[in-house]
């Protein structure tokens, strides 16, 4: 029996056509896994699409805003049309708006919320039935280390991130019994398009971070490919309400 083998499984990665996504995507998809990679901008879907493929996967892009029900309904009902079923689902689309409390309006504070926490709820509800179908399932949450710190610039962040880490637990005794495993994984800081951002609006971020994180680097999206993996195979079929820091030590380190 080989713990780690995902042929004939489907995974859905939700922001999966970059960043992040694409790395937890790789991951999966290296272990024999049909891939459907969703988000807003098909345009970008091409390159991350060839790179599933040349790992010999199944790969499909379906476009899809998360912050909507009916697509994320949509999203599901397409992808078990596409490879036949769903097994794995990772919430991953997400976003960040950097201000200090008192400057937020009441429509920014919903779209990071929406993006970020509403989502993976309403894709994780969707992928209920299709999971159910399948035998059990997989899902993975995207939390932060926002989920457990707190930052001037980054409240309504830090709550989306930290109701993750809650949502998966509840997700997690309510599932247990139709056999899908719920599972958050908090990312440190990695390399992408939202923390380029980042960089350019946080003066010191970018070294401040190499030198509290014990690894001394950022990561990059393919640290994020192995806890993909685990957490979509069978080798953790006991391991579920969990929430797995990958962040070379950033969050215990003082
Ligand atoms: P990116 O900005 O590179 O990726 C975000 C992804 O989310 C994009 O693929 C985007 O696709 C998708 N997305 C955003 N809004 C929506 C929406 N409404 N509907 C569908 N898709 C959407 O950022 P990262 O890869 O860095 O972030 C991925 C996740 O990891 C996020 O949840 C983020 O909070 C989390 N994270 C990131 C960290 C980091 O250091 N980078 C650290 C901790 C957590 P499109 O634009 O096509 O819609």
């Amino acid at each position: 029996m080989n713990l780690f083998d995902l042929h004939g499984k489907v995974a859905v990665v939700t922001g999966g056509n970059g960043g992040i996504g694409l790395g937890m995507a790789e991951g999966i998809a290296s272990l024999g896994a049909s891939i459907i990679i969703s988000g807003r901008n098909a345009d970008k879907a091409g390159p991350a699409l060839e790179a599933l493929r040349a790992l010999d996967a199944k790969a499909e892009f379906i476009a899809a805003d998360v912050t909507k029900k009916t697509e994320c309904v949509a999203l599901i009902a397409a992808a078990e049309k596409t490879f036949g079923r769903v097994d794995i689902l990772v919430n991953n689309a997400g976003t960040s708006i950097r201000k200090m409390p008192e400057e937020f309006t009441e429509e920014e504070w919903h779209h990071v919320m929406d993006t970020n926490l509403t989502s993976a709820f309403l894709c994780s509800q969707a992928a209920h039935a299709a999971m159910k179908r399948a035998g059990g399932g997989k899902i993975i949450n995207i939390g932060s280390m926002m989920s457990l710190f707190g930052a001037p610039y980054a409240t309504p962040y830090a709550s989306s991130k930290g109701g993750i880490v809650q949502m998966t637990r509840a997700l997690a005794t309510a599932w247990a019994k139709d056999h899908i495993q719920v599972n958050a994984v908090l990312p440190g800081w990695i390399d992408t398009d939202l923390t380029k951002r980042a960089r350019q609006q946080v003066t010191g971020l970018h070294e401040s971070v190499e030198k509290r994180t014990p690894e001394a680097r950022w990561g990059v999206p393919r640290d994020m490919s192995g806890v993909a993996a685990f957490l979509s195979s069978a080798a953790s079929d006991f391991v579920t309400g969990t929430a797995i820091p990958v962040d070379g030590g950033f969050s215990i380190a003082m």
